[in-house]
């Protein structure tokens, strides 16, 4: 397996070189929502720890992370009123995934809404400012 390339962008975003729509943080684990959602309200949820993938993260950070995706999971019934959710975790390009920091992906659903293909359209920025704040307050209230 190749190794953990610090450049990539969840790494940027990390180091705050680059802006997201946080959701959540703490400090082994940030949330952040996707810029090409395939339902509203798509999360990402990484470890702060540098891991490309499942086959390299350690067991601790992998279960904070897991920890986190539920907290958000529950944000997004309240926030959203999601009927469900569906939790994605791709694992090198073989496996689907495209960006080589881990990442959990959090898809609030909605009952007989079908979700759209894997970066199909940005979502505009007015929208996803919007939905992280509605989310960080449900988190914030538990
Ligand atoms: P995966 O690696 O799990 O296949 O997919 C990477 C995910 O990252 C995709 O869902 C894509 O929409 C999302 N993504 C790609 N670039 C950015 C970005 O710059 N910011 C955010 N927030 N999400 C991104």
């Amino acid at each position: 397996m190749p190794s953990y390339d610090q450049n990539n962008i969840f790494a940027k975003i990390l180091r705050g070189e680059l802006p997201c729509y946080k959701v959540y943080e703490d400090d082994k684990a940030l949330a952040f929502l996707d810029i090409m959602p395939r339902a509203p309200g798509h999360m990402l949820v990484l470890p702060k720890a540098p891991a490309r993938n499942i086959l390299d993260v350690g067991a601790a950070d992998l279960a904070h992370v897991m920890m986190v995706a539920q907290k958000v999971s529950k944000a997004a019934v309240k926030a959203f009123g999601a009927d469900g959710i569906t939790i994605q975790q791709f694992n090198e390009g073989a496996g689907g995934q495209v960006v080589f920091h881990l990442h959990i992906h959090v898809i609030p659903r909605k009952a007989g809404v079908p979700m759209k293909p894997p970066a199909a359209e940005k979502e505009k920025p007015d929208v996803l400012a919007e939905q992280a704040k509605k989310l960080a307050a449900a988190i914030a209230a538990g």
